[in-house]
């Protein structure tokens, strides 16, 4: 039996050549995205097709669609985490979260992750396989269906790659994924409000550099140093400091866009005026922000987070230094909004 074609993973030309292919007229493919976008998910629905067509795109196509096994709505604010279950049963899960701009998703590229930060709990339930495409435009539109029930003018405007997995690990679906949300077939997303967040995976981040897309590059630095960082993060061995940071310069220089690294402060190993001393010298001098966390505790590492005060002061010594620093809000706190919580429960259960 040959596999059917995903849909949704398909560039708007390519779904039309495709149908053309077949003999069937190219507009076809406007109307079966707009019915996606709709909602619907099955040919069987789309009505302004004739029936003949529906059967026969049955025959050789499939939508991407997924079920949604739980969805957790913070008390605190309007943050809502979502786990879907992929066709062939794997979990992901996906954060959804408002801001005054509008809002945000927050999006996995990969069931379970290979990268094996030692803070991370996406990392703890393994790593099953890379997404497809189709895979991560549906987690955003799994979203849109859900909260259009209560909002029919409910949008997403904004998107993040900092769910489950490593987005430069699956660097050609996550590159596809990028042009497709953007396209106005899709959801139009502007590159400038999608960011990317990566361990540090510096020949990717090189390639993506080429791509000259817009997006934000978002690094998890975690670390201003290389023993500490090799202790935490295992990709350092593989990429240390001294290749990771000039290839973020040089994303910099090429893109124009400013890099945002990402450090969760860990009590009483990243968090000391050593590390702020090294954090200054490795980054002063070029364009850059320093997006502080409180690292967030999950059951199996024994890192704590330090007192609010405590994050303050690594703040403002940072600033002192000259650099640009800032500390992210936490959202949806009681619900564990921190990806790879729920899918790593769902792997305990069937396990
Ligand atoms: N693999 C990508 C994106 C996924 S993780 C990356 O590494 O950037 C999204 C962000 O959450 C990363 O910055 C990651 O380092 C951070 N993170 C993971 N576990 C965390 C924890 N326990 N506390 C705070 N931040 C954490």
């Amino acid at each position: 039996m040959t596999q059917k074609t995903e849909i949704l993973s398909l560039f708007p030309e390519e779904l039309r050549d495709l149908l053309q292919e077949r003999g069937i007229a190219g507009y076809r493919a406007g109307q079966i995205y707009a019915w996606f976008y709709r909602g619907i998910r099955s040919f069987e629905e789309m009505t302004d097709l004739p029936r003949d067509l529906r059967s026969r795109l049955d025959a050789d196509f499939t939508i991407e669609s997924f079920r949604e096994e739980a969805c957790v709505a913070s008390r605190l604010d309007e943050t809502r985490k979502y786990l879907f279950t992929l066709s062939d049963g794997e979990y992901v899960e996906s954060v959804l979260l408002s801001y005054k701009h509008g809002y945000s998703v927050c999006l996995s590229t990969q069931a379970g992750c290979r990268m094996g930060c030692r803070f991370c709990a996406s990392t703890g339930a393994g790593f099953s396989r890379n997404l497809r495409p189709s895979e991560i435009l549906e987690q955003i539109a799994a979203i849109t269906r859900e909260r259009r029930r209560e909002d029919p003018s409910f949008r997403v405007s904004h998107v993040v790659l900092m769910g489950i997995g490593e987005p430069l690990d699956n660097y050609e679906n996550v590159l596809r994924f990028l042009k497709l949300v953007n396209r106005k077939e899709g959801f139009g997303i502007s590159f400038r409000n999608i960011s990317l967040s990566t361990c540090g995976l510096v020949p990717r981040i090189r390639d993506l550099a080429k791509e000259d897309l817009p997006v934000t590059l978002s690094v998890s630095l975690h670390a201003p140093n290389d023993a500490l960082r090799d202790s935490m993060m295992p990709v350092n061995k593989r990429y240390p400091l001294e290749e990771l940071i000039p290839a973020c310069r040089d994303y910099t220089r090429k893109t124009g866009r400013r890099i945002s690294f990402e450090y969760a402060l860990i009590h009483g190993v990243n968090d000391t005026d050593r590390c702020a001393g090294e954090l200054i010298a490795l980054l002063s001098g070029w364009m850059n922000h320093v997006n502080l966390i409180p690292v967030n505790e999950t059951d199996e590492t024994a890192y704590h987070a330090g007192t609010r005060k405590e994050l303050l002061a690594f703040q403002s010594k940072l600033e002192r230094g000259g650099l640009n620093a800032t500390i992210r809000r936490t959202l949806g706190a009681d619900i564990a909004a921190a990806c790879g919580q729920l899918r790593r429960k769902k792997g305990t259960e069937k396990g």
